[in-house]
């Protein structure tokens, strides 16, 4: 498929191999060193590019971090389909972690089954339906948690640090791809051959659920194709919020 030259491109990055091996066993300590101080780790992957690097990470350093991705059951195919893909090439359990269905059914009778485009209250609604609750469930038990997120993500990440305490289980959240730039991301899965959404070729920056994710121009915001239809600063799910 040929794409417009106006979308956002996977980007090409000038790091050689020695960079790469480099910025990959920094991240490798910082596994290592998650794991040294908690004992139930877990990996909160939506199958981004930056889990993609975690996960491949936690294949090679072998550190006890289980994954689980939060299943909403609007995702698109191809996210599906590499759940399963990931499974296969590292040969590790990926969690699916599904929401409630009768709280499904709850959103849908009130707001509709595309109801988070009328307002950002339905919009929350039906992320805290499909994600946060579900999250909620996946954590329980967990000593820590890690997350893909970076820095350069948008203005809703740009103070992110390697470790956080969450507050509301009061357990520590590691990202530990936090102060890594998108070339950084993207030299590393090419160089380790590390199975990606074929999304990502067709101009999506960022992926999430199929309704709410949109390709995004060149030059905007990675995050710019989430919730399009919202102000940046709502641009969150309510899984990475601190209260
Ligand atoms: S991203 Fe969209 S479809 Fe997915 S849970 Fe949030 S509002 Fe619902």
């Amino acid at each position: 498929m040929s794409l417009s030259p106006s979308l956002w491109t996977i980007p090409v990055s000038d790091s050689d191999a020695a960079a790469i091996v480099s910025r990959a066993q920094v991240l490798f300590e910082r596994l290592r060193g998650i794991v040294s101080q908690h004992q139930n780790v877990r990996l909160a992957s939506s199958m981004a590019a930056e889990d993609m690097v975690v996960i491949d990470a936690i294949a090679r350093t072998g550190v006890p971090i289980s994954v689980f991705t939060l299943d909403t059951l609007r995702l698109h195919s191809q996210s599906v389909a590499l759940i399963d893909e990931v499974s296969r090439h590292y040969g590790l359990v990926i969690e699916r972690v599904l929401p409630d269905a009768a709280r499904v059914d709850d959103y849908v009778r009130h707001f509709g089954v595309n109801g988070f485009y009328e307002s950002v209250e339905a919009k929350e609604a039906c992320c805290h339906v499909r994600k946060v609750l579900p999250l909620a469930r996946a954590l329980e038990g967990a000593s820590a948690w890690v997350t893909g997120q970076r820095r350069g993500q948008g203005v809703t990440r740009s103070a992110l640090a390697l470790r956080e305490f969450d507050a509301p289980r009061g357990i520590d959240k590691f990202n530990p791809l936090h102060d890594w730039s998108e070339e950084d991301v993207w030299a590393y899965i090419h160089f380790r051959h590390v199975p990606f959404n074929p999304l990502y070729r067709e101009g999506y920056a960022s992926i999430g659920c199929d309704p709410c994710t949109r390709p995004v121009k060149a030059g905007e915001n990675l995050r710019a194709g989430r919730w399009w239809w919202l102000q940046e600063d709502s641009k969150e799910c309510g899984l990475h919020v601190q209260k």
